[in-house]
């Protein structure tokens, strides 16, 4: 019944889109001396079906869009002589990028005179597949590309092969590689590779990197054309630190945004949500920071966005916090409370596990108790004290107002048979109201990879699987159906027709919670029992699937080559896939109606 309301729910008309221009005029200008066309494209990902994921709105727009686009117009500012357009395009939410379109763009930029340049960022290694067969096929049309994100950072082999194909690769964060690129390539004289080489070294959990300063860096841009393509056109990210101190082995963040947590400029930060509020009505902020409670300005955030409050204006946040941002000492006491303040209604958290064993194994210490760290509990007593911890932890959130939304990892090697519905049990008996579960994966770049590879237990290298939804590390005790059971009866325990009915007629009534987080917790509780009864994750789609004709032809590097820059004919792929985990289906690509911008007709 819930999946069926919340179809319908889906099905209602979305918001009008008054606007149908592009992001920006694009039409050479006769002013300017030369004239730049920078698409920033987010690539979508392959569904297991191997159609392209595509939804009428999204959830959670993506920070690293409005990141570049910041530094884009940055750029563009201090170079008067050249006319930017920029067109910000994510393919999850915006039009398909097929054949058709990619040639409409490229034969547009040939008509009007414009030098043409394909930013593909923010890559999640869950994504690279459907970046790379992009980017191949700008590039067989003699395009110049661009590709970076976290996958592309965290794997040599990936990069080696970009090189190969011709595409630019850009590791870790654009700070100080944007703009040069930028400027190589209007002078003829684009690189091949981009990483940064200022700024500070910093440890990562296996060795050291170069990471740029944020402090004055410039912000992200509020791309309005963007933000309507999601269900709360009023939500906006932004990010106002880098990095995190701790050393979670399946976390690529500290491997490519380094341990030491580097911020922005406060006041800047808070001008900037004063400025995001009073002129594009942005009421709700997804703050991005992986630990805002690590970051050296959190106070001075906080603060100010507090008083921005206590002046009228309507904001409310969601922000990321360790456990001991609401478990320790005074300073705990304080953020939690400077948060409440400042309007946070939703605060996550990743608890992982349940288990001290499985907390362990993942290098998690910080959620562990200081008893069970200094090794004064046997495993029993570690597990009880562990659960009273999480309990007192989402009280203290409660009680100062705020939701508690978890993270979850199943597929750990302490997980046994009845682990997911178990998990969810506990989660709601410890009150937590939104867990979002995920499967524990390997990622590139990471010490769970490394050790992966050399016990030899992954069960497939296609990176359309490394998302975070499909189990592809080979269990010691599971198998493949015991572990994608355990997941899916963790999401039908925790999002059960009884809680999110109890949740709707209650209007998730929680001791301490203020009304704008007990509405935003049957908002997400909702949609999370709809997303995950559909078959996606709520994190990763939306709401309202759209059904797209495009389909996966490419399975690894070699095969996409192959088939778009060598032959860009409509031969499917043949090869299995490794794992044989998806069947790749072939088709040739229906013909769209030729697009410049990313409006979906
Ligand atoms: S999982 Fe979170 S706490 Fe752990 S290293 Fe990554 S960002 Fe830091």
């Amino acid at each position: 019944m819930i999946a069926a309301l919340a179809e319908l729910f889906a099905s209602l008309p979305g918001p009008r889109l008054r606007d149908t221009c592009p992001d920006a005029h694009l039409g050479s200008s006769p002013r300017r001396a030369r004239t730049l066309r920078l698409y920033l494209m987010k690539a979508s990902r392959y569904a297991d079906d191997g159609r392209l994921m595509q939804f009428r709105w999204g959830v959670i727009p993506g920070n690293t869009l409005s990141v570049m686009s910041g530094l884009a117009r940055a750029w563009s500012a201090s170079r008067p002589q050249i006319d930017l357009q920029l067109v910000v395009w994510d393919e999850l939410v915006d039009a398909v990028l097929d054949a058709p379109t990619i040639t409409s763009i490229v034969a547009a930029a040939a008509a009007d005179g414009v030098d043409l340049l394909i930013g593909l960022v923010g890559v999640q290694t869950g994504e690279y597949p459907r970046a790379r067969d992009l980017a191949l096929q700008f590039r067989r049309h003699g395009v110049a590309v661009a590709m970076g994100g976290f996958h592309v950072s965290s794997d040599p082999a990936t990069r080696t092969f970009l090189q190969s194909a011709g595409i630019t690769w850009v590791s870790g964060e654009a700070e100080d590689t944007f703009a040069p690129l930028l400027d190589d390539f209007l002078a003829r004289r684009m690189q091949t590779s981009y990483a940064p080489t200022g700024g500070i070294r910093s440890k990562t959990g296996l060795g050291t990197i170069q990471v740029p300063s944020v402090a004055t860096a410039p912000l992200p841009a509020i791309e309005l054309r963007y933000l309507r393509r999601f269900f709360n056109r009023r939500f906006a990210t932004i990010d106002t630190s880098r990095g995190c101190p701790f050393v979670c082995s399946f976390c690529a963040v500290k491997n490519v945004m380094g341990r030491s947590v580097r911020a922005r400029d406060p006041q800047r930060v808070v001008e900037w949500v004063r400025h995001a509020c009073d002129e594009h009505g942005i009421h709700t902020l997804l703050v991005v920071d992986d630990d805002l409670y690590r970051s050296p300005t959190w106070e001075a955030v906080l603060t100010g966005v507090a008083a921005l409050r206590r002046s009228g204006r309507s904001i409310s946040l969601f922000l990321q916090a360790d456990v001991e941002a609401a478990d320790g000492h005074d300073q705990a006491q304080r953020f939690v409370e400077k948060a409440a303040a400042a309007g946070c209604y939703q605060v996550f958290m990743g608890f992982e596990s349940l288990e001290p064993a499985n907390l362990i194994a993942l290098r998690k210490h910080q959620n562990r108790t200081v008893e069970d760290r200094r090794g004064l509990s046997d495993l029993e007593r570690a597990a009880d004290d562990l659960r009273r911890r999480y309990r007192r932890v989402v009280s203290r959130w409660h009680a100062a107002g705020v939701g508690v939304h978890c993270g979850y990892m199943l597929g750990l090697p302490g997980d046994r048979v009845g682990c997911g519905s178990r998990a969810a049990r506990e989660l709601a008996d410890l009150g937590v109201d939104i867990v979002s579960f995920f499967a524990a994966t390997p990622l590139p770049g990471t010490e769970d990879h490394q050790s992966a590879l050399a016990d030899g237990s992954l069960v497939t290298n296609d990176w359309n699987f490394f998302d975070t939804t499909h189990f592809v590390r080979r269990h010691a005790v599971l198998s493949r159906s015991e572990l994608e059971h355990e997941y899916r009866a963790a999401y039908r325990t925790f999002y059960s027709a009884r809680r999110i009915a109890w949740s709707a007629t209650t209007l998730h009534r929680v001791a301490g919670l203020s009304w704008s987080s007990r509405a935003g917790m049957l908002a997400q509780q909702l949609y999370y029992g709809y997303a995950s009864r559909r078959g996606w994750h709520p994190m990763l789609g939306g709401i309202g699937r759209r059904p797209s004709s495009e389909r996966r032809r490419a399975i690894d590097d070699e095969q996409a080559r192959a088939i778009y820059l060598a032959d860009c004919g409509s031969s499917p792929a043949t090869r299995e896939p490794t794992a044989g985990i998806v069947s790749i289906a072939s088709t040739s690509s229906a013909h769209a109606q030729a697009k410049l911008s990313p409006m979906r007709s």
